[in-house]
């Protein structure tokens, strides 16, 4: 085997300079072949060390070959490597022309089968390498997408075709500020991609008003994922962990992906950062209207869409706030009559009318948490008798509060938890490192962060 190796090895150097005439492959050829039967003692101790690394025999040393490579791949100098970047405008065909290659081949591989035919649209910035043997194609490698080529290898008069697809690696970073302009001009100034920075506000959109109470002088740290191809950057993929101090409160979120590959966020003590509603603000529940776009309204008397729902309730049943939120307004609207309207995440609003009065100390800005009394039914502005009529808004769209899909908030599942914890506190440790921090100690812990996120 090592002989084969040694002979192709000296013909191929030969062929390769071009500088020696035929018969010193057969002089070298034979002297390696001597060498090899009279010193097959030292070569077979040599063979225990990588190829080439001593040089104690009468040419070049060989090529060298990690240990770990077993089968040996002799190195062939005949292939000639053309990597090409497709401009704007170019078509594979123009490509094959530079290239000097024959339409025959072209028409091959275009022909071969429907991913093939992709060739035939190609893209500024796509990346393609040719590999040559005497001005032969022998491999042709189309970047498709950044994840995916396509390989095609010469067989005989045609070419076969793979497909290889890369994952791209992910990396564990670390990012934060303090706020001194915006959230979004200092997120960028620190190199947070807009989705990651989307990403953030919506993953603290139920506990932080973000277009209202952010203040300078709030501060953020995240822990984010960064996906790369062959060493250089993708795109950013999941915030996995993030704090948040918003004036004086300090809020966490940290990443569950269940088994269906769902993404939800949990404080470090596991409660959902997502909040629910209540389907119905009243306890004792008779719906005497139901949401209508269509419906005559009983005092105007005229089509008037009914964009809620009516829950007929003696004057003073207590109204719950479906869902945490916030007081957005609080007094007469029209022909609502007394009103509340509560704000929830981001997201959502609901509105409650007709209320015969309010809950005392509430007020506008007052946070409330879910199930709590906000005011008691009435029959305040436009209304024939007692009822609660109430409101759900999505972005500010109107929705049915009977049908409309609620938001699932679900403490972390007790089958997630031990491995919740596990990693919530390596991320806990790594958001308290600082910046100075003995980067070791930090590679190791990303790296476990890393090795449990993909074990789910
Ligand atoms: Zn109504």
């Amino acid at each position: 085997m090592l002989f084969n190796a040694l002979n192709r090895f000296v013909i191929n150097k030969v062929f390769q300079n071009n500088r020696f005439p035929l018969w010193t492959i057969v002089v070298l050829g034979s002297t390696a072949l001597a060498i090899t039967l009279s010193n097959r003692d030292i070569l077979e101790e040599k063979a225990e060390l990588p190829y080439g690394v001593s040089s104690n025999l009468p040419f070049e040393p060989l090529p060298y070959i990690p240990e770990s490579n077993k089968k040996f791949v002799p190195v062939d100098p005949a292939i000639r490597t053309i990597q090409v970047e497709v401009a704007s405008g170019e078509s594979l065909s123009l490509i094959f022309q530079k290239v000097g290659l024959p339409d025959v081949d072209l028409l091959n591989i275009l022909s071969l089968n429907k991913d093939s035919e992709k060739l035939k649209n190609l893209k500024p910035g796509q990346k393609i390498k040719f590999e040559l043997s005497d001005d032969l194609l022998q491999k042709l490698v189309v970047e498709i997408t950044n994840l995916e080529s396509l390989i095609f290898s010469r067989q005989g008069e045609s070419f076969s075709m793979r497909r290889e697809a890369v994952k791209p690696d992910t990396i564990v970073v670390t990012a934060g500020t303090k706020l001194k302009t915006s959230l979004y001009i200092d997120g960028k100034n620190i190199g947070l991609s807009d989705s990651v920075i989307m990403q953030l506000t919506a993953i603290f959109a139920w506990d932080i008003d973000f277009t209202q109470n952010i203040r300078i002088g709030d501060r953020f740290k995240i822990i984010y994922e960064k996906l790369e191809i062959k060493g250089e950057y993708y795109k950013t993929g999941r915030i996995l962990a993030a704090e948040f101090v918003n004036q004086a409160n300090r809020y966490t979120a940290f990443l569950n992906t269940d088994n269906n590959g769902n993404n939800s966020y949990y404080s470090e003590k596991g409660h959902a950062l997502q909040k629910t509603f209540l389907r119905n603000p009243v306890d004792s529940v008779r719906v005497s209207s139901r949401f209508n776009l269509k419906r005559k309204h009983p005092i105007l008397n005229r089509i008037r869409a009914h964009k809620g729902v009516d829950y007929a309730a003696p004057i003073g049943t207590p109204i719950r706030a479906t869902a945490d939120g916030q007081v957005k307004y609080l007094g007469v609207k029209g022909g609502y009559g007394n009103t509340i309207e509560l704000q929830h995440g981001g997201k959502y609003t609901t509105l409650y009318a007709h209320l015969s009065d309010y809950a005392k100390g509430l007020k506008i800005k007052s946070t409330v948490t879910q199930g709590q009394v906000i005011g008691y039914v009435g029959k305040s502005g436009l209304a024939t008798g007692p009822h609660l009529h109430y409101e759900f808004r999505v972005n500010g769209e109107h929705r049915d509060p009977l049908t409309v899909k609620l938001p699932a908030e679900r403490p972390i599942n007790i089958k997630y938890k031990t491995a919740f914890e596990e990693r919530t506190r390596m991320l806990i440790s790594l958001l308290n490192h600082s910046k100075a921090h003995d980067t070791r100690e930090t590679k190791k812990i990303t790296e476990t962060i890393i090795r449990l996120y993909s074990k789910r």
